[in-house]
């Protein structure tokens, strides 16, 4: 079996790499973003997390030539029978924004009472140990929660500021970073990876 020293992360969103290299520094992993390999995005041509995530791991393990790790996230919003889902970024259009895509959830779910306002964040994360990995190590997390009718609070990205978590009696965006870090579906998700990589032996 070999150790593994170096993985691929296929993404160049900083706050991703910070989270995940904190989580493994402990191990001895180097987790490098794919944007020091010059790999080119991938189109996310996928109708699920996993697929996607698979996607976005071959691709980066295939250009870098070292095992990869990439999740694929997104909110499913139970009015909206699980819309917008692995569109969550593209929910509002191509080049839509954080703000473009709040505004369209909020006027979808106008006039929905608060008890059928309810709505999860969902991460897959996918480890290979090259591009050809016939048995990829899959991860989920998700994580409950509400749609609210207005933004609240100014931290985290996407859906944070109409996202209420109950069990904090807030918004995601009003949480503080390390606290959404070690309760969102993302953390849930690597936190799992992390033990798969451990009973596997890799790390
Ligand atoms: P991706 O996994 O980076 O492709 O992100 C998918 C989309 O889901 C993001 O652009 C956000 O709109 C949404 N999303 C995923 N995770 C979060 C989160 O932790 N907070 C807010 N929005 C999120």
């Amino acid at each position: 079996m070999t150790t593994i020293t170096k993985i691929v992360l296929a993404s160049g969103n900083p706050g991703k790499v910070r989270e995940i290299n904190r989580l493994f520094a402990d191990c001895g992993i180097e987790i490098l973003p794919q944007s020091e390999f010059d790999v080119p995005d991938v189109a996310e041509t996928g109708t699920t997390f996993v697929e996607n995530a698979i996607i976005k791991a071959r691709h980066a393990a295939e250009c870098t030539g070292l095992p990869a790790i990439a999740d694929d996230s997104g909110i499913e919003v139970d009015a909206l029978h699980a819309r917008p889902g692995v569109w969550s970024a593209r929910y509002a259009g191509e080049n839509a924004t954080d703000q473009d895509n709040n505004a369209k959830m909020l006027s979808e779910l106008e006039g929905v009472p608060e008890s059928e306002r309810s709505a999860r964040y969902q991460c897959l994360i996918v480890f290979m140990r090259d591009q050809n990995d016939p048995v990829p190590i899959i991860t989920q997390g998700s994580w409950e929660g509400r749609i609210l009718e207005a933004p609240r609070g100014q931290g985290g990205f996407g859906y944070d500021p109409i996202f209420y978590v109950p069990t904090h009696e807030c918004s995601a965006a009003e949480l503080p970073l390390e606290v959404k870090n070690t309760i969102s579906h993302r953390a849930v998700a690597l936190n799992a990876m992390l033990e798969e990589l451990k009973k596997h032996r890799y790390i």
